[in-house]
């Protein structure tokens, strides 16, 4: 072997993987089975102990998760990572590690639509307690800090309307905070912006999207960047006290610079419980085999749609981080020069009625909540994801009555073009 560092191409296909030792297969197999043996009583002992690394039981670990889990934190330039089940899963899992009830974290306002629900009701009932700030306006952040602040809580690219957050600004504010940043990667993927490069020092995904990329199996991902002193301040009692349940270690002074990834996986996914299927990670690893194949296609598409949206007289404005007007572009030439990613939002003169309408005549659009498919995929956020909110928080969080979302897929982009055309024309 060079001593040249692997590309980003060549990891999202090896890293990680190696021939299977006992059989020679190739592709990772599925390793589906629950639980596995110990070589002894010791070997068993040791297990549990933390003092070996190895299987036990599989919503602890499995080998072919572990192949994902090692891939995605090359591909993020992480030190370890955690499988989930979902990205959801992955975002409970490490604020558990984070605030003990009463604690704070501060999340910016323009995220998924589904986290703007955990965090505002599901995590209220567990005693954390979201305070939200404007990722246009750094200095919320900073007004938003309090003593019992625990974590700060970003998209990179954000939903619904594929705005790009100045993460280097935001985790400057979390460094002078003393709290991690956590980056919710799903819509930029490692292909276009790592976070970690900018100073965040947790990176959270779901791999339903991107990664995964073909709308066939969830999955959520944790990646630890092995930056963040947990022990500072006994903020983090978690990592920084001895833990009961494994005969009083203390997490950071044994696993260093993986002792969250290690909180993730011991403390949070054994207790909470939501591991990942091995055979959705083995889809998942398919799919991020083509990662930059597929991201740099749905950019260049999802370019092409917006070009066109922005010139179609029935269309009021375009929100596409990549096009030169507009209001994103020197964050996304900084933060996102491959491509400005592929969900975006765009508005209708006739507002509403027009929204609704659009999504019902087109016929290569899939009118469905998802993103990050091969396919496209068309919403409109205000009669669905974002119809919990009331209309101020709808237009805060970008999905105001006449907002139309897409998800850009890798087909042929003339077609796309086409097919809006005829839907804008009826
Ligand atoms: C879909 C999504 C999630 C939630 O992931 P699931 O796998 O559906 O639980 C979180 N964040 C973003 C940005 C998403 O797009």
């Amino acid at each position: 072997m060079s001593d040249r560092l692997p590309g980003f191409s060549t990891l999202a296909v090896h890293a990680g993987a190696q021939p299977d030792p006992t059989t020679g297969a190739r592709a990772t197999p599925i390793y589906q089975t629950t639980s596995f043996v110990f070589n002894d009583a010791d070997h068993a002992a040791s297990l549990f102990g933390l003092q070996a690394f190895g299987n036990i039981y599989t919503r602890i670990g499995n080998p072919t998760n572990a192949v994902l889990e090692e891939r995605v934190a090359a591909l993020e330039g992480g030190t370890a990572a955690l499988a989930v089940a979902s990205g959801h899963a992955a975002q409970v899992v490490v604020l558990q590690q984070l605030l003990q009830p009463g604690d704070e974290f501060i999340a910016a306002r323009k995220l998924y639509g589904g986290s703007i629900n955990q965090f505002t009701h599901a995590f209220k009932s567990f005693g954390w307690n979201v305070v939200w700030a404007d990722p246009d306006d750094i200095a919320s952040f900073e007004r938003a800090v309090t003593p019992r602040t625990k974590a700060i809580f970003i998209e990179s690219i954000a939903n619904p309307a594929g705005s790009i957050t100045d993460i280097e600004a935001i985790s400057t504010v979390a460094r002078k905070a003393g709290v991690p940043l956590i980056v919710d990667n799903t819509l930029a993927s490692p292909y276009l912006i790592r976070p970690i490069d900018h100073g965040a020092d947790i990176v959270v995904h779901s791999l339903t999207k991107f990664l995964g990329g073909h709308g066939n199996s969830l999955g959520g991902i944790i990646v630890d960047a092995g930056t963040f002193d947990w022990s500072t301040g006994g903020k983090y009692p978690m990592l920084s006290e001895p833990r009961p349940e494994y005969h009083g270690i203390r997490l950071q002074e044994t696993f260093g610079n993986f002792a969250f990834a290690i909180a993730c996986r011991v403390l949070g996914l054994r207790d909470l419980g939501p591991a990942l299927s091995p055979f959705n990670a083995f889809m998942i690893l398919t799919g991020i085999e083509t990662l930059p194949l597929r991201m740099q296609k749905h950019c260049d598409n999802a370019k092409a749609v917006a070009e066109f949206l922005a010139g179609h007289p029935a269309v009021a404005s375009v929100s596409y981080a990549g096009l030169p007007s507009d209001k994103y572009n020197r964050l996304a030439r900084k933060y996102a020069p491959k491509g400005a990613g592929a969900v975006f939002t765009f508005s209708l003169k006739g507002g509403y009625d027009a929204g609704v309408n659009l999504v019902s005549k087109l016929q290569l659009f899939s009118h469905l909540a998802n993103v990050g498919d091969t396919r496209s995929l068309v919403i409109h956020p205000a009669s669905t994801t974002h119809s919990q909110l009331d209309d101020a928080a709808k237009i805060k969080s970008g999905a105001g009555p006449d907002v139309v979302r897409l998800s850009v897929g890798i087909e042929d982009k003339e077609d796309l073009i086409a097919d809006l055309e005829q839907a804008l024309a009826a």
